[in-house]
């Protein structure tokens, strides 16, 4: 390895991590499309390429692991694909968020954390009607073309977006009685 490289701390340990959880991320959407995670990354247009390998490996650097370097690297890849000029790349980040928001889904069904008593909690406003509450026991709105989504708004049927996903500091998801809300953090989950 480079030995330039290692001093700025990409060492073969930060790029062995940062390829081996790329590779595990991508590979469900390699099977989808029958070829290898490899075949995949060489039939993009290098700059979606290229943000996969440095978001994986910016994310390896700073010492994220397991689902916290996947969920960093995302948003490196995204920021990314932001910076390109060539329409696939944007055509691909659509794609991208919308896998992004399926995660969101589920990272917000695994830690769902109980409202309980804490008198703080809200619901969630649908934010394209502003009328709803988003639900996780509703059927989905042929209306809307998300039929694996988790949260639906209860008077439109849209389903929720990652790009709803924005917390005030110290705020944190609570779900009460099948309704996406928030919450005020208690402080002692700081340290985490
Ligand atoms: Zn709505």
């Amino acid at each position: 390895m480079d030995t330039e490289l290692e001093a700025l701390g990409i060492t073969e340990a930060v790029m062995d991590k940062a390829m081996a959880a790329m590779t595990a991320d991508l590979k469900p959407l390699a099977e989808r499309h029958g070829v290898s995670v490899m075949r995949l990354l060489n039939g993009w247009h290098d700059d979606i390429s290229g943000a996969y390998f440095y978001g994986y490996t910016s994310a390896a650097l700073a010492g994220k692991e397991g689902r916290e370097l996947s969920q960093h690297a995302a948003v490196a890849i995204l920021y990314a694909f932001g910076q390109s000029s060539n329409p696939a790349v944007r055509a691909h980040a659509e794609e991208l968020r919308a896998e992004l928001a399926r995660k969101a889904y589920r990272l917000i069904n695994d830690q769902a954390r109980a409202a309980g008593s804490n008198p703080t909690y809200r619901p969630l406003a649908c934010t394209e009607c502003s009328a709803g509450e988003y639900r996780d026991d509703l059927p989905a709105d042929p209306k809307w073309d998300a039929e694996d989504a988790r949260w639906r708004c209860k008077n439109c049927g849209r389903p929720f977006d990652l790009r709803d996903l924005q917390l005030e500091a110290g705020e944190d998801w609570a779900i009460r009685d099948h309704v996406l809300g928030l919450i005020d953090k208690p402080e002692q989950e700081e340290e985490e």
